[in-house]
């Protein structure tokens, strides 16, 4: 992508109402533009991220075995009042009414909807394992909507629900979506902790809210230092076999919010120097709730002696705008944003340091076309910007690497390549400079 071409409205200045670095970068580098209060466009750059971070959630899914579909944003207010919660769940919920008055919602959640899907499309326990999940955006009139977008009021999730026909089975889905979530944060650049929750309103008796640690995090939480170098399990992790040894070696450690903490316990099971207290982002959140929507909605399979079953669910939940806010709030400097390679909007960034000097325009025109062909994502700076501000906009908006071609250098056939993590440069045949960037890229496409 050329510069010249592209919409980067970049802010100089850190906005007054941005109280967080995630939400102050956001809007600094043109990712997001505020519509209404929590109420967000994304912008290319900002999309793009959103775009990647969406992507990994989607294959960890895919690969753990859950199966994509897209429901409504808008539901009708009829399902909820089968499940009992259109009135019980309050102001949190925007309710609309059509033009025949009939009431509606923009959904903030799905379980009432894919329940309603299940109950009138599988019939038998030999359909039995299933999946569903979407990728679609949420409405909460959240009273106090801040931070950009980590608590917005639109926001995109991934909303997973899992039907099994005994509670052994719901557990082992539990164990596969508890194992895709490490992999799911791990592949973003994040060190992700699960920590005992509480179920809340949804209800069900098993829970994990997986946190990420920033001194920004809405809550306090409590571990066992140790979590923060436990491994993830590896991409060929047979996902249908068992999966008990990994949740068991992550849940036997001490990790839990506030809101369940137990200081006593904490003090028993955890020695002095492995306590950590922090704060933490909440990135995803599972739940075993049993048959409590299958039973209020009447969803029901024949079971394997032809008597009738309500199955198990559970749903899994990840915040995938969120996300994009978690991942500046853990990777960032003064200068900017340090995008993970897997999500960065774009991998290299091009600094063209005398636009319009044929010599120099010719090298990164060259440069650029090597790069792309070579599958790397590049934005290539043709403006015509003193080569200050390219150098401050490139890492404010956090690309990985950055190619930098000057006429000085090109006279000895050399570019700078800098690495935006540590901002370590070197000059380099241009030749050279370039497989160097290629392969740093390629070997950091897969962090886990
Ligand atoms: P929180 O405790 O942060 O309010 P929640 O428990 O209400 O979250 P869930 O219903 O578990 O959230 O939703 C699944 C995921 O969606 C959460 O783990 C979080 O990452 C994300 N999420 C929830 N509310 C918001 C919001 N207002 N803005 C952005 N993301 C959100
Ligand atoms: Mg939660």
């Amino acid at each position: 992508m050329y510069l010249s071409r592209y919409f980067l409205p970049v802010l100089r200045d850190t906005p007054k109402e941005a109280e967080i670095v995630s939400h102050q970068l956001m809007l600094r580098a043109g990712m997001v533009k505020q519509s209404a209060a929590g109420i967000y466009s994304w912008l290319p750059l900002g999309l793009s991220v959103l775009k990647k971070i969406e992507a990994i959630v989607r294959e960890e899914q895919n690969r753990a075995g859950a199966v994509e579909i897209l429901m409504p944003t808008i539901q009708p207010a009829d399902l909820w009042r089968e499940s009992g919660r259109y009135e019980a769940y309050g102001k949190e919920m925007l309710r609309i009414m059509d033009r025949h008055e009939r009431d509606m919602l923009f959904g903030p959640t799905a379980e009432e909807v894919v329940t309603a899907i299940f109950r009138d499309s599988v019939k038998s326990y030999k359909d039995l394992p299933k999946n569903l999940y979407n990728i679609q955006w949420k409405f909460r009139d959240e009273i106090r909507p801040r931070f950009g977008v980590m608590r917005g009021r639109e926001f995109l999730m991934k909303d997973a629900y899992s039907f099994d026909l005994t509670k052994e089975d719901a557990r082992r889905t539990y164990q596969r979506m508890f194992a895709a979530y490490l992999r799911t944060f791990a592949r973003m650049g994040l060190k992700s902790v699960p920590m005992k929750a509480d179920t809340g309103p949804i209800g069900g008796d098993l829970s994990h809210e997986f946190i990420i640690l920033a001194d920004t995090g809405e809550s306090e939480v409590f571990l066992h230092k140790d979590l923060l170098e436990e491994t993830v399990p590896p991409a060929d992790t047979d996902f249908w076999g068992d999966l008990s040894g990994i949740v068991e070696d992550w849940t036997s450690r001490y990790a839990a919010t506030d809101e369940i903490h137990d200081a006593a316990r904490f003090e028993r099971e955890v020695p002095a120097d492995k306590r950590l207290t922090a704060r933490g982002i909440e990135v995803g959140h599972i739940f075993y709730f049993g048959t409590k929507y299958s039973e209020a909605m009447g969803a029901k399979v024949q079971g394997p002696d032809g008597k009738l079953v309500t199955p198990e669910m559970g749903s899994y939940g990840v915040g995938v705008s969120r996300l994009a806010g978690a991942v500046i709030e853990a990777s960032h400097d003064k200068d900017g944003i340090i995008w993970p390679v897997p999500v960065a909007p774009f991998e290299v960034g091009l600094i063209n340091l005398r636009s319009g000097d044929a010599a120099t325009d010719a090298a990164c025109v060259d440069i650029y076309g090597k790069l792309t062909a070579a599958g790397i994502e590049v934005l290539y700076d043709d403006t015509d910007e003193r080569a200050g501000a390219k150098f401050s906009t490139m890492d404010l908006v956090g690309i990985p690497f950055q190619l930098i071609v000057g006429p000085k250098g090109l006279k000895s056939g050399e570019i700078e390549v800098k690495v935006r993590a540590g901002g370590e440069r070197v000059s380099l045949a241009v030749e050279s400079g370039l497989n160097h960037v290629i392969e740093a890229v390629q070997s950091q496409r897969s962090l886990a």
